[in-house]
Parts: C-alpha cells; structure tokens; sequence
C-alpha cells in the first residue's frame, strides 16, 4: 500500500504509528493511507520552523515574494498533475479540481504583490520633533487546518498570505486527500523556498490539539465544519494565540418574481449540485417568492436535474462525481429520508444511484419541495447533491430566512430590479452576498469570511485582512533630541500629549 509522508524541513518524513486510509470516491477503493502524526512529529516541524523563520522574517519582502512568482510558474506547469491528484482522492470531476487549484492560485498572485501591504504608515511632526511610524511584522509561527473539499485551494488561501509576510507555516491538511498539500509543499520547494518554512504534517484530532496547545505556534487558521471551528476557536485563544475558524454554511438562493428563471435554474444546478454540492459556498436553499415565481421555477428545474450525468471523476461528460466517503454518501441519504418524513415532498430522488462498473460513492441530484424552516434537515447542512425549496410569501420572508439561519456563509439573490437587491445586501445578515452571481466568493484581493456559526473570530481570509492576519503592528514613536534639553525635567512626570 502506497504510504503518504509528512514534509519536514524541505524532506520527506515517513509515516510511522497510527495511519489513516486514503480512498478513490470515484471506485469505491483504498489507494494509499497517510500517517497520523502526534506532538513529537510536530515538534521537528517546530524545531525546523523556529530554525528557519528569523533569516526569511529578515528577507526582504521583494525577495519573498520572488519565491511566489516561481510557485505560480510551476503550479501552472503542473497544473494536469495536481488536478488529476485532487480528483483521485476527492472525487470532484477534472475541471472542477483545476477550478480548486486557480482559486488558490489567485492567492498566490495576490501574495506576489505583498510587499506593497507591508509598508507601514508615518507621521513626520506628530509631536515637536517627534514622527510616528508603523510596521507590520510576522507572528513567527502560523499553522492551518484544513478541510477535503479544497484541498489545493484552501492551503494556499492559508500557507500563501503568512509566509509571503515572513512567517513560518505548519499545513496539517484533511487526512481524507492530502497528496496535493504535500505536492503543493514540494512545489514552494522547487521555487526557492527555504527549508523549514513550510511544513506539512498529517493527524486528526491528536495532531490539531498538540498544534493548539504548542507555544510557539502563535497564529492558527482553520476552516471545516462548525462543530470543530467553535472548539479550535475556544481552546486556540483559551492557550492565547490568534484564531480564525471559518465552519459550515447552508446558502439560499433567493429567486424574486421578475428574475430571468432560465438563468436561475442554470445557475441554481451548478451551485446545488456541482462538486456533489460539497462546498461550503454551494447553493442547497432556494427560496422562490410567492406561489408563481415557485410553480414556475420548479417546472423548469426538474427537467434540468433530471438532464444532469453523474459519472467519475475522470469523465469529461459528467457535471460531477463521487461523494467523499462511503460514510458520507450514508449521511447524505439519511437527510434525504429525514426531510421527507419532516414532511418535505422529494421532486427528484437521487439515493441509491450506482454505475455500471464502478463501487463508487454517488449520490443522484435530488430536488425537495415544500421545505419548512423548523425542519432539522433545513437547519443543518447536508452537504451533499440535494437542493431543499423552502417558498416565501414576500421580499421581507425572503431576507428573514438566511438572515435567521445559524449558518451565514454566502446568500444569493436572483432579480431584475436594483432597488431590491440593493435592499436585500444591505438588510440580510450574512458575510458574502452575491446578485445574480449564484456563488459569490470574492476574488483574491477582496476577502473571505462568513458570519454566525460560518465564521469564528474577526478577521477574514486573504486580500488585505489576510495579511492582518498573519502580522502584528508596532507603532514607533521616535524624536532625535539637539542635546538642549533644559529646567527641572517636571513635564516628563506628565503623559505626553504632543503639545
Ligand atoms: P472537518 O471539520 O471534519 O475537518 C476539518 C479539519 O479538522 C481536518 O483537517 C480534520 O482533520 C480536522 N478535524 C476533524 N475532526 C477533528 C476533531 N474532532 N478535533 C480537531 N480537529 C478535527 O471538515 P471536513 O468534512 O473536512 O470539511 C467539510 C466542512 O468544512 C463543511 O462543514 C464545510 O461547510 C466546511 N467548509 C467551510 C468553508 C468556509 O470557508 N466556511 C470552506 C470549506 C469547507
């Protein structure tokens, strides 16, 4: 059995204790199984980055971000490589891992362009004699924790703003598909990064506690479900380090009377049911107003569920692929029974599936109507191909929903009117809004962040605040005295006020 390494400064660390089975979704089979680490294997990566980080701290950020240029070529190179990889052990179809793989990239782009977010701010004269000036300088030691729904693209969200800034990085990457993590690591290698800067070490919960509970970790970025977001939050700044846990989401897609509904539903499949509907920017609510707009809308979308291939990963034809785990596609299938016992009627059904030569997880695309904000599979997300209509009234049920939801990642509205959609983003109480834009992550240089149980802590991923982030700020309050320095020196007893 293939057997996945950590990476500890700049070398491949083998595998040694409890190990964790890595699946091909597409086949229903192991391909590999991947170490779970525990504190000691922490601790060399620790030793290697606390080695490391002073000298490339002291880089100057053009050179730093050299390295970046470099990581971008060979990511493009290797771009076939690292998608084929992803979709082995995800499951999401090629284009779509390729998709995963640019949206990191975009971060890397951003990171190349680095040093101009680390220039401070001055004040010359803010006192007699006296300048202010700021710097932004590294924590010393970052870590990430990331999720198997993008494992090319949410790493380098992470690894990419904190050591472009100077910091080093420990990735413990989801057990479940982390050959592109670590493919990632060697790859910023190859493209001049110094050893010890960025390290990956593989585990579970042994290994996320011992990164939560090390003292020299100073930063910890985690995104995943919301369960664990909440604890990694807790116990992350409990041990006083500097947290942002992003969790679970549940999005609607709220279609007012007027929008063009063949739009919509071209939109609403790709976001519902794309990736087998496990992003946590997914579409899986559709809330149409008023009975017509619903009747309408569903007339038309049952054709076009029904039209969609659900194949493996490698098929060119398919519009997506496996669900992750045996396990999951169960849990996925249960919610499905649960919604319809709740009273939710199933319009298109899609468990049971399975194709012809293959023992891979699939799960059909599968539309549930009349779905009621007090049913526990509305409350929760599935995370599955399952799309749940939930029918308002008016504009004003429209906006209560999403805003009522514990979930708050991103929300979609579908109009021809302005007036409403200006509305609507301004009152609905969720971090990312899109108008007619199904899924609305922002581009690299904006920020990523959702609200309530989506988003623990107070600063967003990437553009600016990725790089707040990742730096703390000293403020230098100078003077160069003329040596004529006279009287009983009284006034230093007195706070300075500049005057
Ligand atoms: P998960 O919470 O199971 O795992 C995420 C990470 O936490 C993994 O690295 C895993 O090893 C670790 N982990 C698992 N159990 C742990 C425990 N008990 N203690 C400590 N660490 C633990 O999430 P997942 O299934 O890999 O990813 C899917 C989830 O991530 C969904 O809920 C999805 O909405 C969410 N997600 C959120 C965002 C966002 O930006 N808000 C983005 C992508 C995915």
């Amino acid at each position: 059995m293939r057997s996945i390494d950590h990476f500890i400064n700049g070398s491949h660390v083998s595998a040694s204790g409890r190990t964790h089975q890595v699946w091909n979704p597409s086949e229903g089979k192991q391909q590999a199984e991947v170490g779970l680490g525990d504190a000691a294997l922490l601790q060399q990566a620790i030793d290697a980055a606390k080695a490391a980080q002073p000298e490339w701290a002291a880089t100057n950020p053009q050179k730093r971000a050299r390295v970046f240029f470099k990581f971008k070529e060979l990511v493009e190179a290797h771009m076939d490589e690292l998608a084929e990889m992803l979709s082995s052990e995800h499951g999401k179809v090629i284009a779509d891992s390729r998709g995963d793989v640019q949206r990191g990239l975009d971060v890397i782009e951003f990171c190349c362009g680095i040093p101009h977010l680390l220039k401070g701010e001055y004040t010359q004269g803010a006192g007699p004699g006296i300048d202010v000036y700021s710097m932004r300088q590294p924590l010393g030691i970052g870590a990430g924790i990331t999720p198997f729904n993008f494992p090319a693209m949410i790493p380098m969200w992470m690894f990419g703003p904190a050591i472009a800034v100077g910091n080093a990085f420990i990735l413990k990457p989801s057990e479940r598909d982390p050959s592109v993590p670590l493919r990632l690591a060697e790859l910023m290698k190859e493209a001049g990064l110094p050893d010890g800067i960025l390290n990956v070490v593989h585990g579970d919960k042994e290994m996320v506690d011992a990164i939560l509970d090390h003292e020299d970790i100073k930063g910890v970025s985690f995104v995943g479900s919301s369960a664990i977001a909440e604890y990694i939050y807790s116990k992350g700044t409990a041990n006083g380090k500097r947290v942002q846990a992003f969790g679970g989401a549940k999005n609607h897609g709220i279609v007012l009377p007027d929008a063009d509904l063949d739009q919509v539903v071209n939109d609403l499949t790709g976001a519902a049911f794309g990736s087998a509907g496990e992003r946590c920017m997914a579409l899986p609510v559709v809330v149409p107003v008023g009975e017509d707009t619903a009747a309408r809308l569903r007339d038309k979308l049952v054709p076009a569920i029904e039209s969609l291939k659900v194949g493996v990963s490698t098929d060119p034809d398919a519009h997506y692929g496996p669900v992750v785990t045996s396990e999951h596609k169960e849990k996925v299938e249960g919610w499905i029974a649960k919604c319809a016992e709740e009273g939710g009627e199933i319009v298109v059904d899609g468990r049971g599936l399975t194709l012809q030569g293959t023992d891979g997880w699939f799960v059909g695309p599968t539309l549930i109507d009349h779905v009621k904000p007090d049913f526990e599979s509305y409350k929760e997300e599935i995370f599955g191909p399952v799309l749940q209509m939930v029918r308002a009234d008016s504009f004003d049920e429209a906006v209560r929903l999403p805003s009522d939801h514990q979930y708050g990642n991103g929300v979609a509205i579908f109009t021809r009117n302005g007036h409403a959609a200006r509305e609507f983003a301004a009152r609905v109480n969720v971090g990312m809004v899109g108008v007619n834009v199904p899924i609305p992550v922002p581009v690299s240089y904006h920020t990523f962040g959702g609200w309530k149980r989506s988003g623990f802590g107070d600063v967003n991923q990437h553009g600016p605040e990725g790089v707040r982030f990742w730096t703390k700020i000293k403020t230098v309050t100078q003077r160069w005295p003329d040596g004529s320095a006279q009287g009983d020196h009284k006034e230093a007893f007195v706070i300075p006020t500049m005057g």
